[in-house]
């Protein structure tokens, strides 16, 4: 039901797509309650959004902000992007902001990306409300908040030891978020991540990607330093009847490979993803081809344009099938997947879980490492692969971790987890759920705001 009557609000999401994802699926669901969003971004970026005939995305305004003229080049990759993402952010939103104080629906809010925190000050400045949106576990980005607290020790090398923050499992010194033991050249990733909470407290609401059940002890400790509102899984076909997020920053392939999958027996097609950002070292992509070929399933492997020149030369597709970007919702939905080997981005786990597919957890960096441990020992709807100290997994590993789901007893024990979770969510976002009820709450204190 409409009960948002019109209230405009604006949307700054991070512009990495799983940080586009979850912020536009909120979106579109804030648009059938009724609420009337513009979505915000740079002309730089808008460039390169792929925007799918989708019916409520249609419905989202997107509006650019011309690039800072001021741009810097100092710092690694990541810095670069992320100053000058703010840099034009901070210039242009003002003057966006102040654009629709003028006109006949002027902005009330703005629903902006945790790691973009000082959105809140242009906000409040402005007249504005602010929301701001985690997109990774509520665990994860507790672990960021010890840090930034001075609450988090950790241990010396040993990864023997566990580490206790409180409403977790004990972690080992991997299960942690890997720019925490291991920063290697991500500074500036990192400070992304510590920074998310520099203005936590200050903000109007605080939204989380997850839902209560999902990470219950950790949602209630979290709640203690500061009301909370779950809103996840945010994932397209459980909130509306759209089975797209509906922009990209990538260009699908043709969809013959929903044809293929229809020729393939339930259960009987590993799905592999290492979602938009990882780039598994040459090497590695050759255990994970070779690994997927000794597991003799069926697969489906999207492997980027960007990542392709890293297969082996002599790899011969008998059971396989490569894409470059497929609709991951469509395939994850198809009951001709019987597993996915994933690196653990939040929106793969939260859509993996959400329909029910069990997950090799294959995670590379960030926050994936922690996520892989939920999967595995807390939720218990996956196996995660084992690496050397390198990090590296090798083909035997890989290859058992899939046969282990698709062919042994105890994929069938993890196979009936992931039903639970997969009911377990979709109970959460339906009417009279966790999630339903705090995205109505939202909407009802926006529109009265
Ligand atoms: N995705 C997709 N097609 C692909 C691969 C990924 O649509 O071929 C989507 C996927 O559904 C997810 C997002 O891209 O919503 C990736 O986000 P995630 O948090 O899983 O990983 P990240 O890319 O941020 O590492």
């Amino acid at each position: 039901m409409a009960s948002g009557s019109g209230t405009h609000i604006l949307a700054l999401p991070f512009p990495l797509q799983g940080h586009i994802n979850p912020m536009l699926q909120l979106c579109k669901t804030l648009i059938t309650k009724g609420i009337r969003v513009t979505l915000v971004t740079t002309v730089f970026i808008s460039s390169s959004l792929q925007i799918q005939a989708s019916t409520t995305s249609n419905l989202i305004n997107i509006e650019t902000i011309p690039d800072a003229a001021t741009t810097t080049s100092e710092g690694d990759v990541y810095q670069v992007f992320i100053n000058n993402f703010k840099e034009t952010i901070t210039q242009g939103l003002p003057r966006l902001i102040e654009k629709h104080k003028q006109s006949s629906y002027p902005a009330k809010a703005i629903v902006y990306d945790s790691v973009l925190p000082w959105t809140l000050d242009i906000a409040h400045q402005l007249g504005l409300k602010g929301a701001v949106l985690f997109t990774q576990p509520c665990t994860v980005c507790s672990i960021f908040y010890h840090m930034k607290q001075g609450t988090l020790k950790i241990p010396n090398e040993d990864e023997g030891s566990d580490i206790m923050l409180p409403a977790m499992p004990p972690l080992k010194l991997k299960d942690l978020p890997s720019l925490i033991y291991d920063i290697g050249a991500y500074t500036a990733l990192f400070n992304l991540l510590i920074d998310q909470f520099s203005t936590y407290r200050d903000a109007d609401w605080r939204l989380f990607n997850t839902f209560d059940k999902l990470e219950d002890e950790i949602l209630k400790w979290i709640t203690s330093e500061g009301p909370i509102l779950t809103i996840g899984p945010t994932i397209p076909p459980l909130h509306t009847d759209d089975i797209e997020y509906g922009l990209s920053l990538f260009k699908p392939d043709a969809e013959a490979y929903l044809k293929w999958l229809e020729t393939k027996e339930n259960g009987s097609v590993v799905y592999v993803s290492f979602g938009s950002l990882v780039t598994p070292g040459e090497k590695q992509m050759e255990e994970i081809a070779r690994g997927l070929v000794e597991s003799n399933c069926f697969f489906l492997w999207v492997v980027r344009a960007s990542e392709e020149s890293k297969l082996p030369p002599d790899f011969v597709l008998e059971k396989g099938l490569i894409v470059n970007w497929c609709s991951q919702l469509q395939v994850l939905a198809h009951p001709a997947v019987g597993c996915f080997v994933t690196h653990c981005g939040w929106n793969s786990t939260l859509e993996a879980l959400s329909f029910g597919v069990p997950m090799v957890a294959m995670a590379q960096w960030t926050d994936q490492t922690t996520t892989a441990k939920l999967i595995a020992d807390v939720w218990q709807i996956g196996v995660r692969t084992k690496a050397d100290e390198n990090d590296f997994v090798t083909r035997e590993e890989i290859a058992g971790s899939v046969r282990e789901i698709m062919q042994e007893e105890r994929g069938n024990e993890i196979r009936r987890n992931a039903s639970k979770w997969k009911q377990l969510a979709k109970e959460a976002v339906s009417e009279g759920g966790s999630s339903h009820k705090n995205i109505t709450e939202f909407v009802i204190q926006l529109s009265g705001s």
